[in-house]
């Protein structure tokens, strides 16, 4: 996507460089500094970049509307209240508990937000106040009106991608891709963590773009399930030999197959009765 100017103007940045810039292990020590190592005093946010776009990624990246406004805050507060933030974005996706409460703070702490995507960055000036600046031009399709916003830095959201190697890892584990490259579930609804090779289970950003709260909810998913599943159980062997240990017992001990079945062994890990 060159006209947006990545790579060819240095005060350009992705979302991951600038959380690298936010962070306090960063090259500025978590400081929000230009490469001149002066502080911005303008920072546009380009959201949707990548996603959402017939000609790139269909599909929404989810993340990017909320590490927005987590930017915006973050540059009010390091930088300075007097900042001005821009977002351009197509419409706000603040799905998860809380997070349309935190739009509506970063509104009331003074970051723009105008409904349009950018259709370029220039460094071309065409007023005294455009010098030395990058200027977004855009349309504002709530007002429909071109704009021209000059800014010293620029944020773009990226999107989220499967990664390069997804397809020999799908190779190794015999599991499928998506036709948006990430792996492809069992079931969108039935199971959603489950893929078509027993014993294999997706659990993050691997089954699609998602945030830390919607990537963790999936990790307790592969350690309840049982193993083999159900399905597999019936074609594999039903029953243990006798004298063998079940693996997820923690403490268990082998019990003859001769021996009487007292009240104990009706009682699961816990101590409670099955
Ligand atoms: C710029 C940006 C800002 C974000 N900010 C937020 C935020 O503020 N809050 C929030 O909730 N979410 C945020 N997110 C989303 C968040 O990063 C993801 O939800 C989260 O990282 C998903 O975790 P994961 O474990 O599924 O994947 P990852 O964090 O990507 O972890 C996958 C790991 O697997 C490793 N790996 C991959 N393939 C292989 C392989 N073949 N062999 C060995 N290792 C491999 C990778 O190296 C990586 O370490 C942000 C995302 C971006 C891009
Ligand atoms: S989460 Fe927001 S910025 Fe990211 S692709 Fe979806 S709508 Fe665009």
């Amino acid at each position: 996507m060159t006209q947006y100017g990545y790579g060819r103007f240095q005060e350009v940045y992705t979302g991951l460089e600038f959380e690298r810039l936010n962070n306090a292990v960063g090259p500025t020590g978590g400081q929000i500094l230009m490469k001149n190592g002066q502080r911005p005093s303008s920072i546009g946010i380009v959201h949707c970049v990548g996603s959402r776009d017939v000609n790139f990624h269909e599909y929404c990246s989810r993340v990017c509307c909320m590490y927005a406004l987590k930017y915006g805050h973050l540059i009010k507060e390091k930088v300075g209240h007097d900042t001005k933030v821009v977002n351009f974005y197509i419409d706000m996706r603040c799905f998860g508990k809380g997070y349309e409460e935190f739009y509506r703070r970063l509104q009331e702490e003074g970051v723009t937000f105008i409904r349009g995507r950018p259709g370029e960055i220039t460094d071309e000036a065409l007023s005294p106040a455009e010098e030395g600046k990058l200027v977004i031009i855009s349309e504002d399709t709530l007002l429909g009106k071109r704009l021209r916003v000059p800014v010293d830095m620029v944020v773009l959201c990226t999107a989220m991608e499967a990664r390069q190697n997804a397809p020999d890892v799908a190779r190794i584990f015999g599991i499928s891709q998506g036709g948006d490259g990430f792996f492809l579930e069992e079931h969108p609804k039935l199971g959603p963590m489950s893929t078509a090779t027993d014993g294999i289970f997706l659990a993050g950003s691997c089954q699609g773009p998602k945030d830390i709260p919607d990537a963790v909810s999936m990790l307790p998913a592969p350690r309840v399930r049982p193993w083999p599943s159900p399905r597999a159980a019936r074609w594999k062997s039903p029953r243990p030999p006798p004298g063998s240990i079940p693996r997820s017992v923690p403490g268990a001990r082998p019990v003859s197959s001769s021996a009487p079945i007292r009240p104990s062994s009706l009682m699961n890990a816990r101590g409670s009765r099955k």
